[in-house]
């Protein structure tokens, strides 16, 4: 996703209080960014926020943050932020190909990634968030017992992210092929703006969870 560029939106993020800027500094101390030692759970390609600012609204004693790559899409999460004012939602706007640098060990214990980018071109399959490039990342700063869910409507990413998983050594705790008519992992769902979109068109929507 990428919205037209909007002006003066790196001003707006530059000085927002709820986006950590030098994220690099911050490696090990997320504790003290929010003043507690709650679970820190991320999302990666948070899109306008719509998931993270409804999951963080819905569990105060946990830590969330959002990771972006594009400011005029940051900005619309900070909108929605600067009116829920929720103290455990912060966001970072970075390529998350750096994001090995911006967490310590064990210091997640859990990443979300929803309708990631597909990136369809073999060439390009690096920059697939879940491939095995990116679960080596994550294994270097998510806790022992951390869990990875990750959501899409795109079958041929999703087939490819279990074949990565497999690859890596991690594990497939759970897996559905249909979501929205999985009573089980369907409880408690928190729908995503694209989630939202394909669904209504009939998309059936996958997931998996994984663990190592
Ligand atoms: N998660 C949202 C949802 O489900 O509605 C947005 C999905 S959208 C298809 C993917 C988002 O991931 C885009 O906003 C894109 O800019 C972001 N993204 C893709 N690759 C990224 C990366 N390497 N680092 C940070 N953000 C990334």
């Amino acid at each position: 996703m990428r919205l037209r560029n909007i002006p003066g939106s790196r001003d707006v993020i530059a000085e927002n209080e709820y986006v950590v800027h030098e994220e690099k500094t911050v490696k090990g101390k997320w504790n003290i960014v929010f003043g507690n030692d709650n679970p820190i759970r991320i999302e990666i390609g948070m899109g306008k926020g719509r998931f993270i600012c409804e999951i963080a609204m819905c569990n105060p004693g946990i830590n969330y943050v959002g990771i972006e790559k594009y400011s005029s899409v940051l900005l619309r999460a900070i909108q929605k932020q600067e009116e829920l004012k929720l103290p455990n939602l912060k966001f970072i706007r970075m390529d998350a190909e750096e994001i090995a640098e911006v967490f310590g060990k064990d210091e997640v214990d859990r990443i979300y990634l929803n309708f990631s980018d597909p990136w369809p071109k073999d060439r390009h399959a690096k920059r697939r968030l879940p491939s095995r490039q990116f679960l080596k990342r994550y294994d270097s700063f998510l806790k022992k017992d951390g869990i990875i869910e990750f959501k899409t409507d795109n079958r041929d990413l999703f087939d490819y992210a279990v074949i990565e998983a497999n690859e890596a050594g991690w594990n497939i705790d759970s897996i559905t092929y249909d979501l929205h008519n999985d009573p089980v992992m369907n409880e408690g769902n928190i729908m995503t703006e694209y989630e939202e979109r394909f669904s209504s068109k009939g998309n059936p929507i996958f997931k998996y969870i994984i663990s190592r």
